[in-house]
């Protein structure tokens, strides 16, 4: 269980770092420590790191990292907390927490939103969205900007403009040595290049500069919910559908378990669905014929595909991943969706172990597609669907069925996996050279013998420096 700070460091160290800091800093004899050490997924509540340091700016991040090295402390760096892998949270070391810095500045003329490291998707969207802009975010609202955006980021408005990590402007990093530097287009532009999709292996983000799009206040938007057996029909006409889409509709196929929700007749509350969802960010009138394929394939149990606010949207399956869930997710890039992957696939949606066993398909394509291989360090973006198995329960007894049928399903994409992944819904911890790629993975690894050669930020889908071990 717990490490306490006892053998490693003195009260006196600890003494000097909270005298260093504005923010909290917890350690095991602070109330409020066990808290401070969860994150999202509950899988990992039994880790115990020494110290988390709440930070309130960059110069708490900086005395903070130099803390660590100091005292040569495992560093833990945390935005908005969901890491499905647990990289958040850490036994015996450091978190560099960044939930306190979540202020997001907009300035309208030239869209554009200035975030905190530790906003969360939606601090974004409440203040994009009374100007009436937004950019590409989470389907999932608490989850946060900083490792959402610095993994790739995959959400509703992808296709018509990008993924999260192609709308990053610019960001303020602290880096391994302690130093504060500005990565743009004309500042230190391969660091851009390798925070556009490399994840958090290059230094601590205390500010983003996301570029802003119109969206909004309403979109066409929303599920329809089909029955078990309507899942293969549903997936022959996404695929067909997926590729001819224009870029401003986003859809995903969603196998599932109906949620206990009062838009879903009772009768269907805890049996097998099939589901699509999608948005489109552009003209509402024209939302119904972009998806008028869906209306015909079988009877719906619940269609609810229609106008609504974007936040609402942005926000609607909120309360079925709440904080302290168990989950783990598994996930590969897909060159296509043939007959036998989706006979696979319905198959593996009535084996599923709990009610949150989600087999999604991802549409992808359009902007996302259209962004060259080498320009981002998210390199995959040729893939027309990505796969992702992903799993909760609340019981830990459950957690390995999960986990297994999780990877079943992962396995059952067989010829059709491209062997790439997008690393940000991969709940191990060690895939991150086939998710890159040996092009991309090679100048990831000079980007962070540049910037971070000793490997001091390790707990993330690691970026090994080449000066490793020597
Ligand atoms: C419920 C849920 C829904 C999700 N939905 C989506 C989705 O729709 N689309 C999608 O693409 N992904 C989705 N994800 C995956 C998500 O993108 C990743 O889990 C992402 O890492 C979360 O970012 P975070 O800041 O909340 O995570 P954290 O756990 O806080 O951080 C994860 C990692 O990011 C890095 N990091 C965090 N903050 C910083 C910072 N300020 N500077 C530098 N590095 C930092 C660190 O390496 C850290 O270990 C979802 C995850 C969950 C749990």
């Amino acid at each position: 269980m717990s490490q306490t700070i006892a053998p490693v460091l003195g009260e006196a160290t600890i003494q000097e770092l909270r005298e260093a800091v504005r923010g909290e800093v917890l350690t095991a004899q602070d109330d409020g420590h066990a808290e401070a050490c969860k994150i999202w997924n509950g899988a990992h509540d039994d880790r115990r790191p020494a110290l988390v340091v709440r930070c309130t700016g960059a110069a708490d991040v900086i005395a903070a990292i130099g803390f660590a090295r100091s005292n040569r402390l495992a560093v833990a760096v945390r935005g908005g907390g969901h890491s499905v892998a647990g990289f958040s949270t850490c036994d015996g070391g450091i978190v560099i927490d960044l939930s306190r810095m979540n202020s997001v500045r907009v300035d309208p003329e030239n869209p554009t939103a200035t975030v905190g490291g530790g906003a969360v998707w939606a601090d974004v969207d409440h203040e994009t969205q009374a100007h009436g802009l937004a950019t590409t975010g989470g389907l999932v609202s608490s989850t946060g900007v900083a490792g959402f955006t610095l993994g790739g980021g995959i959400g509703w408005l992808m296709r018509n403009y990008g993924l999260a990590c192609d709308n990053l402007l610019a960001a303020d990093v602290v880096i391994a040595d302690g130093r504060l530097v500005r990565a743009s287009e004309t500042e230190n532009p391969e660091l851009l290049w390798g925070l556009r999709g490399g994840g958090g292996n290059f230094g601590i983000v205390t500010q983003f500069e996301l570029q802003l799009h119109a969206v909004g206040p309403m979109v066409y938007a929303g599920p329809i919910f089909y029955a078990a057996d309507a899942a293969r029909d549903l997936l022959h006409a996404f695929r067909t559908w997926a590729g001819n889409a224009p870029d401003e509709i986003t859809g995903i196929v969603n196998l599932t378990t109906a949620p206990p929700l009062p838009v879903i007749p009772e009768e269907w509350h805890g049996k097998k669905v099939a589901a699509l969802i999608a948005v489109s960010s552009g003209q509402l009138d024209e939302g119904d014929s972009l998806v008028s394929e869906f209306r015909t394939i079988a009877e719906p149990i619940a269609d609810l595909l229609g106008p609504m606010p974007y936040t609402v949207i942005q926000s609607l399956i909120d309360p079925l991943w709440p904080k302290g869930i168990q989950s783990y997710f598994k996930a590969t890039n897909l060159s296509g969706l043939d007959d036998e992957l989706i006979d696979r696939l319905t198959a593996l949606h009535l084996a599923a172990p709990g009610p949150q066993c989600e087999i999604h398909v991802h549409q992808m394509g359009g902007a996302v597609a259209r962004v060259g291989e080498q320009a981002t360090a998210f390199a995959d973006r040729s893939m027309p669907f990505v796969l992702n198995a992903v799993t909760g329960w609340h019981d830990s007894a459950a957690g390995t069925a999960h986990r297994d049928w999780a990877r079943a399903v992962i396995d059952a994409a067989g010829n059709a996996s491209t062997g790439r992944a997008y690393v940000n819904f991969l709940g191990d911890t060690d895939a991150a050279r086939s998710s890159y790629g040996d092009e991309t993975y090679a100048r990831l690894v000079a980007l962070k013998d540049e910037y971070d050669p000793s490997n001091v930020f390790r707990l993330n889908q690691n970026i090994e420096p080449s000066t490793a071990g020597s």
